[in-house]
């Protein structure tokens, strides 16, 4: 059975889809008006994960993401600026060059350290008819209204709005809601949030829409919950985000969705906690952002930090530091130089496989033990199996670890035949070279080493004899 940690009922839970054996999952995407950093990263490689895991244990599942383009203001609780107008003013472009230039990053990244792309991709400015459609529902019901030009949601028509209040601290669920956030005085109640924009309040935006309340722009939250439905329809089984997006963004999906459709919505809620670096939580704000490609511009594999998150629980916050990275990187490196010692030598233990297969399977399972299912990997290595049946466990494991294990041993065992042929040609000139040196031929001496010299080999006599170096 799978089971995994459900914010909603704070338990771990077996997991039951809607329908057998089929998965509906939504991952809230990024906002594209700055770069995904590495703690951001963390969040989509453990929803990776997760996906991977549900597929081996024979899930199909299907997911949508969103992109946010439009409409996420500076906070989360609808105050400042709109993040994709601030990113242009920053950087002197058009908010659709910010936003093409920060999507084709975030995918860079996404998908340099292993990731899966989801099955559909959606930009919220590509939904303003659902948008519109789902705020008129949500008027006509009765859970909405218009003020100082702006469409609201009213949270004082729910019974239970703090679905996650026993999930998440009490100052975390304040954030929204704190006395020093400018408030927006066209507001019921503190905690009520706007599903539709006009320009009364935000002159200078750049994307608007023509709309039954005026010129404007939609909310976030409204994003997710309709962007969810065009494509997985009224029941969704699975949520992610990171811990973060609990509340107020999660909460007012909730609350909005489940008000317009008049039943639950979706039954699992997937949460990663975030990664720290020694000062604290990861941010935009705080100067020089740590990403994916900054890594890889100081020399990391990308996969060697999937492999450093990977052996971490996603539930518990996880710190980056360089000294903690550079053991996961020397790790990754020594279990791909393992993997490249195997060779098939004979039939695979069908048996054996199966049995580690299983364990593996458990681990994953098992609200998603990324790490046991590493050490389950270790396992296989030592076990006393042959090679043919390691090397089918690696490839049967990464089909959740997403290493590429196999293939990066291939690389290495292909950059190391190089070498050692490259020795033996060298070594083998240098030794006809001394032959001709002896027998005084020095115009073949002298050819000798100009050969290798057209190779971008140099050669030094030395008191201990001949050193030879690339150049
Ligand atoms: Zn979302």
């Amino acid at each position: 059975m799978f089971r995994f940690y459900n914010t909603l009922s704070r338990t771990v839970e077996d997991f039951k889809p809607n329908e057998e054996g089929k998965v509906a999952m939504y991952t809230c995407g990024p906002t594209v008006y700055h770069f995904a950093h590495i703690g951001n990263i963390r969040t989509y490689i453990m929803q990776d994960a997760l996906i991977k895991s549900l597929e081996y244990a024979g899930y199909d599942v299907k997911r949508v993401m969103n992109i946010t383009d439009v409409g996420h203001l500076s906070s989360d609780a609808d105050t400042g600026e709109d993040k994709m107008v601030e990113g242009a003013k920053r950087e002197h472009k058009t908010v659709m060059e910010i936003a093409k230039f920060y999507t084709d990053a975030f995918f860079k990244d996404f998908d340099a350290v292993g990731n899966k792309r989801p099955d559909v991709i959606e930009p919220a400015t590509n939904c303003i008819p659902e948008f519109i459609h789902m705020v008129q529902t949500l008027l006509d019901k009765g859970y909405a209204y218009v003020a100082g030009g702006n469409v609201y949601f009213d949270t004082g028509k729910l019974k239970d709005y703090y679905v996650f209040s026993s999930a998440v601290e009490k100052d975390d669920l304040e954030i929204g809601v704190r006395d020093d956030v400018e408030e927006d005085v066209n507001k019921k109640n503190k905690t009520d949030f706007v599903l539709w924009f006009t320009k009364s309040k935000f002159e200078d935006q750049a994307l608007k829409w023509e709309s039954p309340w005026g010129v404007g722009y939609p909310g976030w939250h409204i994003e997710c919950s309709c962007i969810s439905m065009k494509h997985l329809g009224e029941y969704m089984d699975i949520h992610c985000g990171g811990v973060d997006n609990i509340f107020p963004h999660h909460t007012n999906e909730i609350a909005q969705s489940e008000a317009y459709l008049g039943h639950k919505w979706c039954n699992y809620w997937f949460h990663s906690n975030h990664l720290n670096d020694q000062s604290g939580k990861m941010s935009k704000s705080k100067g020089a952002i740590l990403t994916v490609s900054v890594l890889q511009g100081k020399g990391y594999d990308p996969l060697a930090y999937r492999f450093f998150c990977l052996q971490s629980h996603y539930r518990k916050p996880l710190v980056f530091s360089y000294d903690t990275f550079d053991n996961a990187v020397s790790a990754y490196n020594k279990l791909v130089k393992r993997v490249s010692e195997l060779r098939a030598d004979g039939a695979v233990d069908e048996a054996a496989k199966k049995e580690f297969e299983t364990k593996f399977c458990e681990a994953v399972s098992n609200d998603l033990n990324t790490s046991m299912a590493v050490t389950i990997l270790y396992d296989a290595l030592k076990a006393d199996v042959n090679d043919a049946t390691k090397l089918a466990l690696v490839e049967s494991f990464d089909r959740v670890l997403s290493l590429d294990l196999i293939g990066h041993a291939k690389a290495l065992g292909e950059g190391a035949a190089v070498d050692s042929e490259l020795e033996a040609y060298v070594n083998d000139a240098i030794a006809r070279r001394a032959e001709a040196k002896k027998a005084k031929d020095f115009a073949t001496a002298d050819a000798i080493r100009d050969e290798l010299k057209a190779k971008g080999i140099e050669i030094k006599d030395t008191r201990e004899g001949v050193e030879w170096h690339l150049v």
